[in-house]
């Protein structure tokens, strides 16, 4: 059920000197061995990138699109086993698995089309003269996608740099290569040209560093978390090569007096869960209406308690572990702190098994200031639901952390929201609902949460430059 992992360099898969195994993080058997690319492998991707980019910017939009589509198609028809060995990774349910293939294969779809519409612009200018706009390709993009969505993560960065005519080297994430290497499978059976995608996988700071330095490489795309992005972003500044971060968040949830209690706490409780609450844009800090605070808290806290828990193959199961060992101590400590310095934990709180990287559910209330948890993105199922006494207060929670990714917001006063879509510092701002984005909206962040956009028809220009040509008739 699980695939053989290797490198795909140049158009071809091959395997490597050295290896690291890759974890079932649900009872922790080794699936399988992940080779690590050496030097020679990155300076083969580099030379075939490089290539690769010559054949594919000299390629039509519409063959492009046209080849993007087929990959998409093959990865929806192959969604079984993908969704499969994504589950077997990384612990998240099948059915939510499944979902990620169908929002990778939508990233893909959305993309194609874009790439026939990369418009540049005519200016007026004298007699004689043409002023244009011309969007262009950069060129080589080193991407490095992470764990937490093995399938969409890879698919978002993968679809923007060939939907622009850029070739790509993505070092995938090390606990769950999996999804990346259908995605690669998939594009290698759809046509797709030796040397527009490599994949390659090894220790991540060995191969951003080697690869960022490099002359041919043009952007710099990574997901991950703020101090990697911070990193990433200061060595690609020594060589003036762009970057497109997508970084950490801390979504705040605002839930005003006027809206439904007892369907906003499910809602929240439910999101929060979601891939064990290690989603870029999971809703975190919980900020209820004194008014409604009490029952608020009661359901959310009844809901969160009531997640079926376990292996991700199980049908029932809800929420399954969390994508590696080590989330679960800085988990632990979080929580602990928080207790230390006064928080109620309502449920949850510790590890939840003894095999298997399985966290327990978790929401805090009442959790001070001075907790880590209000400025640490906890990445992992703990919530907290806090009380605020207006909306003033509330706005001022949501913009106080140094992130600024999603927010949400639950009311429906009209003044209330035209506050919030002013006032609260995100990229993404949801009302009534905590989906976040899809893939055509632009999504991304403000603050440490990163810059520059995926998605929406803002995708594509972190991938390409702006050319203006000045035409003149005549020699001037
Ligand atoms: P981490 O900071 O060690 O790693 C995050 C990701 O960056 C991993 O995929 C890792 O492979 C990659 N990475 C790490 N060092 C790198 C380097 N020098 N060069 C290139 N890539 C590198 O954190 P972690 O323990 O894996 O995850 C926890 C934190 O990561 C969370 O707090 C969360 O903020 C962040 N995270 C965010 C997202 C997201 O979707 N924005 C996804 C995964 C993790």
């Amino acid at each position: 059920m699980y695939p053989e992992l290797k490198l795909f360099v140049a158009g071809e898969w091959r395997t490597t000197g050295s290896d690291m195994p890759v974890v079932n993080p649900a009872n922790e058997d080794e699936l399988g061995r992940l080779p690590c690319a050496s030097a020679k492998d990155l300076d083969d991707a580099l030379e075939a990138a490089v290539k690769g980019f010559r054949i594919w910017r000299n390629t039509s939009p519409r063959e492009r699109s046209d080849t993007i589509l087929r990959a998409a198609a093959l990865l929806r028809e192959r969604q079984e086993a993908i969704a499969r060995s994504i589950t077997l990774e990384h612990g998240k349910p099948l059915k939510q698995a499944r979902l990620e293939v169908i929002r990778g294969a939508e990233f893909f779809e959305w993309d194609a089309g874009e790439a026939m519409r990369t418009y540049g612009r005519i200016i007026p200018a004298a007699p004689g003269h043409k002023f244009a706009v011309h969007h262009q390709p950069l060129g080589v993009v080193a991407a490095f996608s992470p764990w937490n969505f093995p399938m969409s993560q890879p698919a978002r960065k993968i679809a923007g740099a060939l939907a622009s005519g850029c070739s790509i080297i993505l070092k995938a994430a090390e606990e769950t290569p999996a999804g990346a290497l259908h995605i690669a499978k998939a594009f290698e059976d759809a046509g797709l040209p030796a040397g527009v995608l490599n994949l390659v996988f090894g220790r991540p700071s060995e191969i951003s560093g080697y690869l960022i330095p490099q002359d041919a490489v043009r952007l710099v795309a990574f997901t991950g978390s703020t101090s990697v992005g911070r990193h990433l972003t200061t060595l690609a500044s020594q060589h003036m090569t762009p970057v497109l971060m997508e970084l950490g968040g801390h979504a705040p949830v605002i839930v005003c007096e006027d809206t439904a209690i007892d369907e906003a706490a499910e809602a929240g409780a439910i999101r929060k869960m979601r891939n064990a609450g290690q989603v870029c844009t999971s809703p975190t800090r919980f900020f209820a209406h004194e008014r409604i605070f009490e029952r608020y808290a009661e359901k959310f806290v009844e809901r969160a308690a009531a997640t079926v828990v376990g292996n991700g193959m199980d049908d029932a199961v809800e929420m399954g572990p969390l994508a590696n060992e080590r989330r679960v101590p800085a988990l632990t400590d979080l929580v602990e702190d928080a207790r230390a310095k006064g928080a109620i934990v309502a449920t949850g709180g510790a590890r939840q098994t003894d095999r298997g990287y399985f966290f327990q559910p978790t929401v805090l209330l009442n959790v001070p200031d001075n907790a880590r948890i209000m400025r640490e993105e906890p990445f992992g199922p703990v919530a907290v639901v806090n009380p605020v006494s207006s909306l003033d207060e509330a706005i001022h929670e949501a913009n106080s952390v140094p992130f600024g990714l999603a927010g949400y917001a639950f009311t429906n006063r009209a003044d209330y929201i035209d506050r919030l879509i002013d006032e609260v510092e995100v990229g993404n701002l949801s009302i009534n609902t905590l989906e976040a984005s899809m893939p055509e909206t632009p999504f991304g962040g403000v603050k440490s949460s990163g810059y520059g956009r995926e998605g929406g028809s803002e995708g594509l220009e972190n991938y390409m430059t702006v050319k203006h040509v000045w035409h003149s008739t005549h020699i001037s």
